[in-house]
Parts: structure tokens; sequence; C-alpha cells
């Protein structure tokens, strides 16, 4: 079901940008003529990709008093401007790694459209002159600069632990491609030297607008080696023509290893056949499904979360339908105030008592609210 050219037409949906924002800023309704036609073509705002991006502003401020902006606790885990290093602890005052290696690093709030149930809606989509309320450097200014872009690379170079680098959103690939092209030079060259082992691309742009992906955008992530290519696709009319073929260069003039996350979303993709059709189709493209996330805990996006019990019973009867290739998704939790994405079982093959909750990879012991659901 692979939609044919998307053609942008005067009578497609107009977004109403800054003044649908939350209440404490960020996530205003903007999103290009690509998307919006697309939207159109695929029922409107009340379709599976109209949902994702056409704001609900009364479901999204009900719970602004009593919600969370940031469950994954990433502010507070800046250790250099944009560059989230969760996986370390002060134990009785002594800086220990307990799974070092990966750092996420963010060095935008922008992107091509903004996804309504985006865990970063914290940040991302804050206006140029709009001052964040948090101390990270993305609170501060919409991009980062070029010392602060220099000053978390020197910091990556020098600590010892890290040896892979997660770029996420704000989109990498909306920034002027001249410092993509620097930032991503530099993060090869790290590779090279065998500082850095692996280096991510969180993106939704071949989604959102394919048609913004230049060749320099190409250039730049060829600088890389084995770029994993983390798109972020939730249903499978996301897959047009245009789109496909932006996934097959990636592949192709990048030598990128093209993987998708999908966050799982009531009212978007919340049935297995929506899912079974989505991992068939990523897999017959080339692309390999990665991760599932339960939606995060945010305050503005849960009128978008799947009750757990539902949520698990989908995943135990989707995962004998599908290729083993089209399996290779997991379904994880990335609890809030938790370290780690955590696994749920998949195909009802192992006894489990789910109302026992699980723990963390700290050892940390979380109840899933089952009443909540
Ligand atoms: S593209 Fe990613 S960072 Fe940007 S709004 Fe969507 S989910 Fe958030």
């Amino acid at each position: 079901m692979i939609l044919p050219q998307i053609v942008a037409s005067p009578s497609s949906l107009r977004p109403r940008g800054t003044k649908v924002m939350l209440p404490h800023g960020g996530l205003p309704e903007i999103f290009p003529p690509y998307l919006s036609d697309l939207i159109a073509k695929t029922g409107g705002p009340d379709g599976p990709i109209g949902r994702q991006f056409v704001a609900r502003p009364e479901l999204e401020k009900q719970y602004y008093h009593v919600g969370m902006k940031d469950p994954l606790m990433e502010d507070e885990h800046e250790v250099a401007p944009g560059l989230v290093y969760k996986y370390q602890s002060n134990i009785n005052g002594v800086k220990k790694f307990i799974y070092q290696g990966r750092a996420l690093w963010t060095i935008t709030r922008h992107c091509a459209a903004y996804c309504r149930f985006c865990t970063r809606g914290r940040e991302v989509g804050i206006t140029a002159g709009q001052v964040g309320n948090s101390r990270a450097a993305l609170s501060h200014t919409p991009h980062l600069l070029m010392d602060q872009i220099d000053e978390t690379l020197a910091f990556i170079e020098k600590e010892p632990g890290l040896n892979e680098i997660v770029l996420s959103g704000g989109d990498p690939l909306t920034v002027n491609p001249k410092i993509l092209h620097y930032v991503l030079e530099k993060l090869g060259g790290l590779q090279r030297i065998g500082k850095l082992r692996i280096v991510r691309i969180g993106t939704r742009v071949p989604i959102h607008n394919p048609l913004m992906i230049r060749e320099d955008h190409y250039e730049a992530i060829a600088n890389l080696r084995n770029p994993r290519m983390m798109i972020h696709i939730n249903h499978p009319l996301e897959l047009t023509a245009q789109t496909l073929r932006v996934l097959e260069r990636l592949r192709r003039n990048c030598g990128g290893i093209v993987m998708s996350q999908t966050v799982l979303l009531a009212g978007v993709n919340d049935s297995v056949e929506t899912l079974y059709t989505l991992f068939s189709t990523l897999a017959a493209e080339g692309i390999v499904p990665y991760y599932v996330f339960q939606n995060d805990a945010v305050y503005w996006a849960k009128h978008f979360t799947v009750p757990l019990p539902k949520a698990i019973k989908m995943w135990q009867k989707l995962r004998p339908m599908l290729s083993g290739v089209a399996a290779t998704a997991r379904f994880v939790i990335d609890v809030a105030r938790g370290y780690g994405k955590i696994p749920l079982p998949e195909g009802d093959a192992w006894r489990v008592d789910y109302s026992k909750g699980f723990k963390d990879f700290h050892g940390n012991h979380f109840f899933l609210d089952y009443a909540d659901k």
C-alpha cells in the first residue's frame, strides 16, 4: 500500500503555527505542504497522519498542571551543550560508569514538522526569541552555536567511557547543511581514529518532507562510517514513493543502515493489522524495524497512550504473524525516571506476571499503573 507521489495542492490543510502551542511553549502546529497534502489524502485531521500533527489544544493541555515535561530527566543529565549522558552515576561522590558508552546529542530544537506526542515537546519548536525554563543549552538558543558544538565535540573526544553518539530530535537534518556537514565530519573523524564506534542519526525529515533532503545531506552523512539512520515511522501510509526513494539513497549513497523507530499511538497505529503492514513493508523495502515505544509520560500526549494490557496483547498476537526479518523490533518502555529501555516479552512465549512490574537496568523496581490504563 505505497502511496503515489504526493503533490502539495492549494486545498491542503493550513497549519496554525504558534497559535496552538503547548501552554509552556513548544510544539507549534507546523507542517510543510508535502505533509499537509499527505494528511489531506489519508483522512484529514482525524486520519492516522493528521492525528500525529494537527493540534488538539484541549486534550494537550488537560494535564498541564500535574503531568511531566521531562520524564526521562534529560535536562539534568546534560554534560555539555546538547549532550545527555545518562549512563553514569555519582555513587558516594564518586563518578562511576554503570552502563557507559552511549550519549544523546541534540543540536537544534527545530524539526520539519512537530509531532503532537513528542517526548521533547518541552523544547522542540520553541520560537527563536523565547527562552525555556531549564538550564539545558537548547532552552536558551534554537540551535547550538559553533563554540557550543566545538565544546561538545571536545567533551566527546576526552570522555573516556564514551564510544557512541545518538544525534536526535530536534531534527539534526533540519540544521544548516554546512553545520551538519561540520558536525558529521568531526564525528566521522572520531570514528576513524577509533574513539567512536557508532554514530546514529535519529530523524523524521524523510517522513515530514522528503523533498527537503538534498545532495548536501547525503554528502554530510557519507562522512560517517556505517551511519545508523534511525527513521521515526509510525504508519504504513507514511511510506510514500518519495520517502522510499530517500531511504533507498541513504542506503546506497551513504552506506547507511536504515532502521525504523515507531511510537505506539492510540488512534494512529494501535492495531495488529496496521503494525503488521508497517513492519512487513519496512522489511520488504530493506529497512530494519528496530524499536516500538510505549509513548512517554509527557503531559501533552496522555491521550495517545495505548493501555498497556492492550499493547501487550497486540504485541503477543503480532509476533507470530511476522516473518523473522520483519520481527526485529523490540517493544520497549522508556520508563519515567528509569535507566534504559525495558523490553517486553513477545509472542506470549513466557509465563509473565505483569502485575509484579519490572526492574530497570539499575535494579529500580517499577509497577505498571494498570488502574490508569
Ligand atoms: S521529529 Fe522527533 S523531535 Fe521532532 S517533533 Fe517529531 S518526535 Fe519530536
